[in-house]
């Protein structure tokens, strides 16, 4: 009886199995992020910025009008 190889449901390549490949049962971690991605918003992208990191509120504030 064989063992059945196989394919990686993001780009249909045989995959390794568990113990040679961290990434099952993607054949990387590409495609895994790939899939990831496609999950999460239909993209392969990997937010880095915090979601309340925005441009109002951290800024600095002004110093107040020197009216001499
Ligand atoms: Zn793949």
């Amino acid at each position: 009886m064989k063992p059945a190889s196989p394919e990686c449901p993001s780009c249909r390549r045989a995959v390794l199995l568990r113990p040679q490949n961290p990434c099952f049962p993607f054949c990387s971690e590409r495609c895994r992020a790939i899939d990831l991605g496609r999950w999460l918003g239909g993209e392969y992208r990997i937010p880095v910025t915090s979601p309340d990191e925005d441009d109002d509120g951290d800024t600095a504030p002004e110093r107040p009008p020197h009216d001499a």
